[in-house]
């Protein structure tokens, strides 16, 4: 096993429930990845540590909003390991409300820069450069200074999800017709499509978009799959107006879980894709028995919510 993978071990499939519609609901279980509270960005994250250290970098240099899982994990991965941290969030417009996953990436001692949305690559080089000059041989996760190169490194992680996933199937005798996941920056809808195209899967891989709008967000997941213009599921018509953004849909959703299940859901990730997996389904699951949805994790913003309704009642 690799080393920076030890934690990642193989994540619970559950049976959930029966949907109006006939479908069979399981979850697989990456919340529980046993690190930082786990999710999706514990496996890309690993990933990104282990090319590092195989190119021989020093200096992890990261990329995201505050509010970032992945920046959380990636501040708690090179903490543990003795690696520096910088991250470069961009500046978002209004108030800067700070979540959970910001306070402990501060905790875990990364460091901030903040840039404008319009000099995101402009900082990235400056940072990049002013390391080097420091002696540090920097890694910056996503390849060069506008996001590319780093493809492959990042749809590994869930290629090898992917493989977990068919195990599982062979081993309870249990076929998915379909996957659902939160998709956002496409890393790991990435993976999974790399996955099944490796191992001829024929399951529909249904990404549902918490932020990005067709265009510009099907074609980052084809990037990190490492497609052509074959066709994707990368479905838009669940955002509820963009990242972030939730209605009282979303929350039924959440509340329930949690009553049935005991699982908690957030409102900008996993919340929004399972009430979107429910519609989707709905319109277009006649056909379909067994589904798997993929619960990528997330944990403190489903505490950020209940902190801002606790904020609204008091
Ligand atoms: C980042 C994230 C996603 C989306 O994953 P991408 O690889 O960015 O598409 C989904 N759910 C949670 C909880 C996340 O943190």
């Amino acid at each position: 096993m690799k080393t920076e993978n030890r934690f990642l071990k193989p994540t619970p499939v559950q049976y959930l429930e029966k949907l109006p519609g006939g479908q069979e609901i399981f979850i697989k279980r990456e919340d529980l990845l046993g690190f930082s509270f786990g999710g999706n960005k514990c496996r890309i994250g690993a990933a990104f540590l282990e090319d590092m250290r195989r190119r021989g970098a020093d200096y992890m240099v990261s990329y995201g909003s505050r509010k970032s899982n992945l920046n959380r994990v990636m501040a708690a991965l090179c903490r543990s390991r003795k690696i520096p941290c910088l991250i470069i969030s961009p500046q978002e417009e209004g108030v800067q409300e700070d979540g959970f996953n910001a306070v402990l990436a501060d905790d875990m001692g990364a460091e901030r820069v903040f840039c404008e949305r319009s000099a995101v690559a402009d900082t990235v080089e400056d940072t990049l450069r002013s390391l080097k000059a420091r002696g540090y041989q920097p890694y910056y996760i996503y390849g060069d200074a506008h996001g590319m190169g780093n493809e492959e490194t990042a749809r590994s992680a869930y290629r090898d999800a992917y493989d977990e996933i068919r195990r599982w199937e062979e081993k309870n005798q249990v076929e998915f017709q379909a996957i659902f996941l939160a998709s956002g920056t496409g890393m790991t809808q990435g993976g999974l499509l790399a996955g099944r195209r490796e191992r001829g899967g024929r399951e529909e891989i249904v990404g549902i978009s918490v932020a990005r709008e067709e265009k510009a967000g099907a074609a980052a997941v084809r990037r990190y799959a490492g497609m052509g213009n074959e066709s994707i599921c990368f479905e838009t018509d669940y955002r509820c107006g963009g990242y972030g953004i939730y209605d009282a849909g979303i929350e039924n959703v959440i509340q329930t879980m949690m009553e049935r299940h005991g699982i908690a859901l957030d409102p900008v990730y996993t919340g929004k894709a399972y009430a979107g997996m429910l519609r989707w389904l709905d319109r277009y699951g006649d056909k379909i028995r067994n589904v798997l949805f993929i619960h990528t994790g997330g944990l403190p913003l489903y505490f950020d919510y209940l902190n801002k309704r606790m904020e609204v009642e008091r």
